[in-house]
Parts: C-alpha cells; structure tokens; sequence
C-alpha cells in the first residue's frame, strides 16, 4: 500500500470545482446563491419556498463509540460515506457538517474537514475563517454583554426620570417609544403609547430592569483556547466608578447564539429566538431578556448572512454544507437544522443526507434526536456509528495515551484480549442508538495495524449487539471507494423499518429528564443535584421554563463524569453541579461536574507547525 500523505498535502493536490458549477449541479438556482471567492457559497434562504413540495432524502447521522485522544473518524467517515454514496453509487448526496472553531484548530485536535482521501477542501477555508459566521456570532454575542454591563451602570448611576429621557429620546419636541419599547411595555401589562402619559411609577417599571449582578448569566466570548480568560474582572477602569464585577469568557461555540443558529428555522424564528435569551434575573426575579436589553433587532442584523447556509465540496466533488459548529460538550453538537432541511429537498426522495453528531453516542446523538430532531420535526432513517480497533482497545484497559505519544505496542499489534473487552463500550453506544427506534450501522474505520482478524472481531460483536449491520471500511486511505460496502449497509438500513421515538416528554420535571438521560444512556445508578443545580430547577421551572429539552454538559471521554473511567462504568451517581437556560436556543444545560467552558492551550499548540508561504501565499502545517 502507498503511504497517504498529509491531509493538507492530498486536499492541495486536488483542484475543487468552481462552486459556480457544483451549484447549478445540486439543482440550485444562480439567484440563490452567493459566492464568497472560488470555492465558497452561500445559498439564500428563499430556497426554502421553492422546493416546499418536493419529498425529503433520507436522512443519516454518524455518531461513535466514546472518543479516545486515538482518534475515531466520524467526520473522515462523514466525508467518506457521502463519497461512496455519491460518487461510486451515482445517488444525490449532500454531507452536512459544523464548521469548526478555531480553538481547536490552533489548540491540541487540528482541523475538522475529515481526513486521508475523505475530505471537505480547501480544507484551510474549511478550518479558518469560512464565510466569517463564527466572528458573526462573536459580535452578536459579545454586543449583548456589553449590553447588560452599560445597563447595569448606566442604572446605577442615574436617577429613574433620567434614565427615561435617555431610552425614550425626544423626536420632533415629543418622547416617543421604539417598537421594542412598546412591546417591553406589554410585557410590564402596561399599556399605553403616549410616552408623555405614564405615571411615576410606571416610569420606574419601564426603566429599570433591575437585573441583580449575581444572577447574569451571559458571558463574554471568543473563539481562541485562551484558559486566562475562565475567570476575569470587569470593571476596573475608574470610568466605571467601582463597578466591578466578576466574569468569563466562553468559547463562541459553546455560545447561546450558535445554538441558535443551529436549531433556527428561518429568519423570523431566528429573530424570536435572539429576543428571547435570558441574560440574568432581575431582583424581584423575572427573567430578564435580549429584547428587554433593546438589543436582539440589532442582534438579526448582525445574524443575517450568518443563517444563511455554506456550500463546499469533498475531494470527490459531492456537496457538502458546512454551517453552525456548537461544540458537543458543553453545547448540542450538531450543524444546522436549516442546512439539513435544504439538503434533504436538493437531494430527493432517491438521495441521502449524511450528517455527523459531535463525540460520542451518549453526547451528540443523544443531542441530535432529543433536541434537533425534536426542533426541526425531521426522522432519521439511519445511525452510522464509528468504531477503531484501537480506541475499543483503550475501553477494553490498554494504556491511556494522549494526542502526539508514540503509540504503545498494544494499539499496533493484534491483541484480542483487550479489544473484546473494549467492545463493551459499542454495545453500550448501539444500545443507546437502539433507545431511539432507529437501525444503527456500524462503521468500524480501518487503520493499517489493524489486523483483519480484529476487524472481523469487531464487525461480528456489532452484530451479536443488535446493528443492523457492520462493515469494514478503509475510507481513509482510498477515499469513497472505500466506504462502498458502508454506503450500501447504509442504503439497505435505510429500507429497514424505523420506529423513531424520543428518549424523554418534555413534560416531566427537569430532575426526571435528566435522570432518564443518567440512567437510560450514562448508565447512571442515579442523578445528584448539588445545591446550586437544586436552586435552578426551582427558579426555571417558577420562570416557566421547566418543559424545555435537556442538553447535558458532560466529559465526551467517557460514558460517566470521570474522563478516565473507559469502557462501560457502572455504580456511580452523577452529580449535576449548576443548570444553565438557553432560552432563546430552547433548552436546560446542566453541568455535569466541572465543566470548562473553553478549552486551554497545550504546551505545544497546533500552531506551532503552522505558517503562511508568503511567496505562494499557501498555508503550510494545518491538519
Ligand atoms: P472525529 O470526527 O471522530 O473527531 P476525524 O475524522 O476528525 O475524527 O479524524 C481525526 C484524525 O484521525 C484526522 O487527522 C484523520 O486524518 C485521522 N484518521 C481518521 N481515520 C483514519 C484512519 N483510518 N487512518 C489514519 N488516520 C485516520
């Protein structure tokens, strides 16, 4: 076998064509789309509209067994499949994956275009800044922080009949309200229009919104690995007059507008949604809102091109959408719902739609049914779920290594032993796929140590675990070619019947919801909810907020709290230390332990090895 290059170098070898061409071949009009130099488009929501009555393609996820710094392959295996299933099996296909963020990217796991022969190119446009919707995000969100501090101050600092000359500006000799004042005043039940009318004490309603310092919850983003920014103190300028306050920075992927984007349906919705987050509670404790802020009108503008879809290609020319990249941790873990509606309609009824669930099973597929399929009302008609010999291996007790260690001889010669044990983990993460009624193919990603006797091994205990099937693939090293038995696995299942149920109602109180989660997917005796997380299921469920879905922020590392706990761990309680609300996105995130919310650099970041070529203007060491 011929040694594969490095990513960069197999995705620089091949010229993408013009996105122009691979718009009009996927069937999308010249008006719908807009480009963003050579290899990049975006495809304009009103496509929407003209494609209402067609019938959708079928619809695939790809998940995988619990992560290991070894590496499993879902996006190569995203990537590949789609290959397969395009190119080699001549169907309409469209991959839809996040576009990622660029912590990682400079941080420890390198880009997330897929790898080998099964890639998204160019993938440096891919991994960098793509059409700009992640510093989009940045803005919008970080404009809502700057929103609730200056509010803060400014109420602090000014008498109530001040503060209302200065939201309610004088226009032609009279005070007069904007539309997200009429509605702030709805909401407050009063309801008159005449700025000049209200009472004192309706001034003082209307102008404060008293939000206790205690109780924001929004917090400042960027989309950098930058752990000095977990903790900060705002404030310390002696403008701000002693104003301080302590706060943090999250990474813009795991932010409460990239959820957003991700399960919105359309402008509008997307527009409620921004004017729905709560950023903190006010001191007789309402919640308090985007809109109450007077921001989420500016919040749309900022958004709208960001909603709008991104269209590239794999190495073998099929379509890909890359659109919206919540981490799966710390947020839900899937690409858009929009990205996966308009491929479903360009693909038709014959086609397939094959898009990828962040981490493992227990994390971005539970995600993908209990809080996307429920938002978009789409069924899945197949799980695709990665296996490697080696990371199964790692379940099943072989050394713990990290990303960049030479591998022990455990992970590159045959060792049975180790890899039946470490099954234990697939069947835990078919079963888990199984909990939702839908037929779950395992896709067990070939790499050259592997020896076929364990491939065998590891196909024939998926199936003694109820898949459907299990197939053997090498789509790495021979791109779509490789991935032909998986894209026919995937076809078959795909006929099979499905029975596409949720795991949870949203009617039951948030402590059973996610216990049901604990018990059913972790395999969790039971759940503890420390002081904190106890406090916020009483004030969401007083907010009314209690019937929103739950998105879990656990370790991807393992299918317990305890990164280091492989395998399938038994007899532990889950402890649920704080509950945050994405109201605007539409769900509860427990945090599940301590949970960072935006990663550090490592001693020798990514970056290290990557460099422009200033006279070709290539970008050299990114993978
Ligand atoms: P995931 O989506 O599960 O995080 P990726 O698809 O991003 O994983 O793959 C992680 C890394 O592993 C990539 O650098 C990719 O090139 C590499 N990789 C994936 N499959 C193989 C394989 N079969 N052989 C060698 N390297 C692989």
């Amino acid at each position: 076998q011929k040694p594969v290059p490095s990513d960069i170098a197999i995705s620089r070898s091949c010229v993408p064509k013009p996105i122009d061409r691979l718009a009009r071949e996927v069937g999308l009009l010249s008006d719908e789309v807009e480009f963003y130099g050579k290899t990049k488009a975006k495809v304009q929501l009103s496509i929407i509209k003209r494609l209402q009555s067609q019938p959708d393609g079928k619809y695939v996820v790809v998940t995988g067994i619990t992560p290991t710094p070894l590496g499993e392959g879902k996006s190569t295996t995203t990537v590949g499949l789609v290959q397969a299933l395009g190119a080699h099996l001549k169907l309409n296909v469209f991959a839809c994956v996040r576009q990622p963020s660029q912590g990682p990217t400079f941080g420890i796991k390198g880009g997330a275009a897929g790898g080998g022969y099964s890639q998204v190119i160019p993938m440096e446009e891919f991994n960098l800044h793509l059409t700009g919707d992640i510093h989009a995000i940045t803005a919008a969100n970080n404009l809502v922080a700057a929103a609730v501090d200056a509010r803060m101050f400014h109420e602090a600092t000014q008498s109530d009949k001040a503060l209302y000359n200065r939201l309610v500006p004088l226009s032609g000799g009279q005070r007069t309200f904007s539309p997200v004042q009429i509605s702030r005043l709805k909401k407050l039940g009063i309801e008159k229009t005449d700025p000049s009318t209200l009472i004192d004490e309706e001034i003082t309603r209307f102008a404060r919104l008293d939000i206790d310092p205690s109780s924001v919850t929004w917090q400042r983003v960027l989309d950098t690995n930058d752990r000095f920014l977990r903790k900060i103190t705002i404030g310390q300028s002696p403008t701000e007059k002693g104003y301080t306050r302590e706060a943090q920075f999250d990474i813009t992927v795991a932010s409460e507008i990239m959820a957003v984007l991700a399960l919105t349906s359309g402008l509008e919705d997307m527009r409620q949604r921004l004017a729905k987050m709560v950023v903190a509670t006010s001191r007789s404790g309402d919640p308090v809102t985007t809109e109450d802020l007077g921001v989420s009108g500016a919040l749309a503008v900022l958004m709208k091109d960001a909603i709008k879809p991104n269209l590239m290609q794999t190495l073998e020319g099929t379509p890909v959408f890359v659109h919206a990249g919540p981490f799966a941790n710390i947020a839900h873990g899937n690409s858009s719902i929009l990205a996966d509606k308009i491929a479903l309609k360009l693909v038709g009824p014959e086609g397939f739609v094959v898009t990828e669930a962040g981490f493992g099973a227990d994390i971005g597929m539970e995600k993908f049914f209990n809080i996307k399929c429920r938002y978009s009302g789409l069924s899945p008609h197949v799980v695709v779920l990665v296996a490697t010999v080696r990371a199964l291996k790692m379940h099943g007790g072989g050394p713990i290594v990290t990303a960049g260690m030479p591998l022990p001889k455990e992970y590159v010669e045959e060792n049975l032993e180790l890899l039946k044990n470490g099954c234990s983990n697939m069947r835990k993460q078919i079963e888990n796929a199984k909990h939702f009624g839908v037929p779950v193919v395992v896709a067990v990603n070939g790499f050259k140590t592997d020896t076929q006797v364990e491939l065998d091994l590891v196909c024939s205990m998926a199936k003694a675990a109820g898949a459907f099937d299990a197939v053997c693939c090498s789509h790495w090293a021979e791109g779509g070619a490789g991935a032909v038995a998986l894209g026919q696995a995937v076809q078959r299942a795909s006929e099979a019947p499905s029975d596409f149920k949720f795991l949870y109602d949203l009617d039951l109180p948030i402590s059973d919801k996610i216990r049901i989660i604990a018990q059913k997917i972790y395999g969790a005796d039971d759940i503890e909810l420390l002081p904190e997380a106890q406090h916020k299921v009483e004030l969401y469920t007083k907010q009314g907020f209690g019937n929103l879905p739950i998105c879990m922020a656990k370790t991807h590392l393992s299918l317990s709290h305890e990164a280091e706990k492989k395998g399938v761990p038994t007899g532990f309680v889950l402890p649920i230390r704080d509950i945050r609300a994405s109201v605007g996105a539409g769900f509860l995130f427990p945090l599940v332990g301590t949970m960072p919310t935006i990663p550090g650099l490592p001693t020798r970041p990514c970056f290290y090895d990557i460099d422009l070529d200033t006279e070709t203007e290539q970008v050299n060491g990114l993978f």
